[in-house]
């Protein structure tokens, strides 16, 4: 069944509008975007995708294919920061986040139907919020530019559903496009498209979900943001972003913490991986990319320290059997890997990472071929 013919189901009319956003991989800048630094996503070709139509009563009825029951009712008046735990706090929050900017958005029905997979580190939440703030951008005709709405959607889903996440997630939904990375500077917001069409030379990108989630992960972002905020603050600068790569010995030795000499260290190499890596995909050196990406899972491996046994086998069995490169990808401690090959060597290696995990006596892995894809957009 279409999605608009289930909407119609649902709600008893047609919508006025389909729209769809995607998830996202992260190429490379990993817990860059709290020190102000680097990042550079791309968006998959995996979609959440939402039909809308709006009411004037101030009811919103929000219903997505992936939650059993009939639609969640709320009122847009009512809504207010302080998360109910509830898939539907980052659809209202965004509601709430346009509001309280003081764009006229009321009621509305909606109906979700996504293929990007949750809680696999792909951010199937920044999906579901930057969907429905370009649905509510276009049908209220707010005029928002899509860098706007992705800042809306953070600060949705920070203040509302009290996520503490970076600006890259959002922005990677809302403005990525077909065969390009994003490479975004979080501390000014700017941006560039660089060119990433892995089919042009014989690659791919493997995701590898590794399907675990390790339970602590929450508590130890919040470690690793202080221990970068304590780095800025003993070293004098506004954020780690500011500590040059050159200047990275002098810096470490001011530093007699340890541990926040670690992070520091992941922090400016990670800041530097990423401008190495825009600077060889505009060469079209993008071969080049791999040992990169390997050394971008080492640093997040040894000096970070927040990878698993998980996303270790994955890196380390891919690279045995001929990967170009491969690292762990976003938060860490689960989520997902991503390995650079050879396409003819694709199915060989994601075998071998399959045998590894079972080996292991772990979950089955699962492994798709991510093709840069485009962002945000109306479908109908
Ligand atoms: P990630 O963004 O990495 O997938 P998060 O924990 O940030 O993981 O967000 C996942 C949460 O977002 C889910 O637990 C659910 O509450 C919500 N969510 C995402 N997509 C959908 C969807 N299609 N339908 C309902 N809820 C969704
Ligand atoms: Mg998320």
């Amino acid at each position: 069944m279409s999605i608009a013919a289930r909407f119609e189901e649902l709600f008893g009319r047609a919508p006025e509008g389909v729209w769809a956003a995607p998830g996202r991989v992260n190429l490379i800048g990993e817990h860059t975007d709290y020190n102000d630094g680097f990042v550079m996503p791309f968006a998959l070709p995996h979609t959440t995708v939402a039909a809308v139509a709006r009411r004037d009563d101030g009811v919103l009825r929000l219903h997505s294919a992936d939650v059993e029951g009939d639609p969640v009712e709320l009122r847009v008046e009512e809504l207010a920061p302080g998360g109910t735990d509830a898939w539907t706090d980052y659809v209202s929050g965004v509601v709430w986040a346009l509001r309280d900017a003081g764009h006229a958005v009321g009621g509305a029905d909606v109906h979700f139907e996504s293929t990007v997979p949750t809680g696999a580190g792909l951010s199937s939440s920044a999906a579901l919020e930057v969907v429905t703030a370009l649905a509510l951008n276009d049908l209220n005709e707010l005029g928002l530019e899509r860098s706007r709405l992705a800042r809306l959607c953070q600060r949705a889903e920070n203040v509302y559903v009290g996520a503490p996440t970076g600006i890259m997630d959002q922005t990677a939904s809302a403005c990525c496009t077909a065969g390009h990375a994003l490479f975004l500077d979080t501390r000014d917001l700017s941006q560039r498209q660089i060119p990433f069409d892995l089919a042009a030379e014989g690659m791919q990108l493997l995701v590898v979900d590794t399907r675990v989630k390790h339970a602590h992960s929450d508590g130890e972002y919040g470690k690793r943001r202080a221990g970068c905020e304590a780095g800025a603050a003993a070293l004098g600068v506004a954020a780690l972003r500011d500590v040059a790569y050159e200047d990275l010995e002098g810096a470490l030795a001011r530093l007699d913490d340890e541990e926040v000499r670690r992070l520091v260290k992941h922090i400016v190499t990670e800041n530097h991986r990423v401008e190495h890596m825009v600077a060889l995909l505009e060469q079209g050196a993008t071969r080049a990319i791999g040992p990169v990406l390997t050394e971008g899972h080492a640093s997040l491996r040894d000096d970070f320290r927040i990878s698993c046994p998980e996303l270790d086998l994955v890196v380390d069995t891919a690279n045995a059997s001929g990967a170009v490169g491969a690292r762990m990808t976003g938060g860490g401690f689960g989520g997902s890997a991503i390995v650079l090959v050879d396409t003819s060597d694709a199915d060989t290696i994601t075998k071998a990472v399959e045998e590894a995990f079972e080996a292991a006596g772990f979950k089955a892995p699962r492994v798709f071929a991510a093709v840069p894809s485009e962002g945000a957009r109306r479908l109908a």
